[in-house]
């Protein structure tokens, strides 16, 4: 084996590894998270940072999520190969990913076109051909595409946005991140049943906050 193979093989097992320490234990999400490599959603400077588990910067002033973050939230949905999956905040596109790993079909939007471009081109170099990625304003969701089975928001909202809630088929499960922009923020996760909706706070996380109308170069 030579050199950077097995240098390559010795990361992925650490950054494995280091995932199942920070509480992502489903077998589905590790596999995912091993067969997509994260390193080519990271670009300039910070690629040889890319299998740290921290955020770090993209385009447009954006972040891309910290790993173990990615990966606890995929777990949080406990999607199954059946679904169709809405995610608000397509980034760098390493999130829509992993989901579309485990789903059916992935929707993705962000409101900054550059992000949206670059995350297809990636997608489509990995051959991941049941993502969409759309460039709106992911508040109001996907009229036409809904009801979802699962809904990932990785922008802090104030509250769970209604449209999203709307949006969220009976026995579908939604997580997002409330609270200020600027402060530690709680993830949430929210069952919608029949009789109505249950929240559940599982931890503290931080993400930049969800922003009304499209990025300015869009
Ligand atoms: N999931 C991403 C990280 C997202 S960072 C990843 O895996 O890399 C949050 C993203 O939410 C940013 O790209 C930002 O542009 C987007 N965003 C913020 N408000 C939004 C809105 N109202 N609609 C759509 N996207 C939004």
């Amino acid at each position: 084996m030579s050199e950077d193979v097995q240098n390559a093989a010795e990361r992925k097992m650490q950054f494995l590894y280091h995932l199942r320490s920070k509480g992502v234990t489903d077998a589905r999400v590790l596999n995912a998270m091993e067969s997509i490599d994260r390193g080519p959603f990271v670009k300039g400077i910070f690629t040889d940072r890319a299998y740290e588990d921290m955020p770090l910067p993209i385009a447009c002033g954006q972040t891309i999520s910290q790993p173990s973050v990615v990966g606890l939230m995929s777990q949080a949905l406990n999607i199954s190969a059946r679904d169709t999956v809405l995610e608000v905040g397509t980034g760098s596109g390493y999130q829509a990913a992993i989901l579309a790993k485990l789903a059916r079909r992935v929707y993705t939007i962000d409101r900054h076109r550059r992000l949206v471009r670059e995350a297809r081109e990636i997608f489509d170099a990995l051959d991941l051909h049941n993502i969409t990625a759309i460039t709106g304003d992911g508040s109001f969701g996907l009229p036409d595409q809904a009801p979802f089975d699962r809904i990932i928001v990785t922008a802090a909202a104030e509250d769970p946005p209604g449209p999203l809630l709307a949006q969220l088929k009976v026995g579908g499960i939604m997580v997002v991140p409330v609270g200020q922009s600027d402060t530690v923020q709680s993830l949430i996760r929210v069952h919608k049943t029949e009789d109505g909706l249950e929240y559940d706070e599982l931890r503290d996380v931080r993400f930049v906050p969800l922003l009304e109308g499209l990025g300015k170069d869009s």
